[in-house]
């Protein structure tokens, strides 16, 4: 079992514009650029729990514990109203997944898509995770068919890409220019 965990801003089961076919597309949270004409500008920078957004969720789900922010899933109205306000670019709502949690949610929706684009953010900033959950799907015999893709800025380090090689079966770029 691999516990490595990722910081996700978002998971869509079902997307027909992150690759080919119908894909899980999962949203990594942070970048290592800061484009003004970034897509997902809310899944740039990552929370530091300055309690900004809390006030102004219309919904009451977000509070503050501990001086950690923390999101009712259950009472969000998914508005983006906190997106809006955040001086990060960050969002209160990205959780942490581990390998096993993202693989019980992709087998639950596997007999449906084609396969799974890990984007962002910059999904390489995850490495680790991303190699890790690559791997994992390989190695699972029901899980084996979907092709595993990475939505990059392109930046990593060729050193990084022989990391992913042997698990992964391409990589959409956007070039910056
Ligand atoms: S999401 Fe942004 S505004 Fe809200 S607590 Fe985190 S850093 Fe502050
Ligand atoms: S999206 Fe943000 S502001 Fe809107 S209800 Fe959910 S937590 Fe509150």
């Amino acid at each position: 079992m691999n516990n490595r965990c990722a910081l996700v801003s978002k998971v869509i089961p079902f997307s027909c514009v992150d690759g080919p076919g119908s894909r899980l597309a999962l949203f990594l949270q942070g970048c290592n650029l800061r484009c003004k004409t970034c897509h997902n500008p809310w899944t740039i920078g990552r929370c530091n729990d300055c309690a900004a957004c809390v006030p102004h969720c219309p919904h009451e789900a977000l509070n503050v514990q501990a001086g950690r922010v923390w999101w009712d899933e259950a009472h969000c109205q998914q508005c983006d109203t906190c997106l809006q306000m955040c001086p990060q670019q960050a969002t209160p709502m990205a959780q942490r997944y581990s390998v096993e949690e993202m693989v019980a949610q992709i087998r639950k929706v596997a007999p449906f898509i084609s396969g799974i684009t890990v984007s962002g953010g910059e999904a390489t900033t995850q490495l680790p995770f991303l190699v890790a959950l690559f791997s994992r799907l390989k190695a699972d015999p029901q899980l084996l068919h979907l092709t595993c893709l990475v939505d990059s800025n392109g930046l990593l380090s060729e050193t990084g890409w022989q990391k992913l090689l042997p698990v992964f079966d391409g990589a959409m770029v956007d070039l910056k220019a």
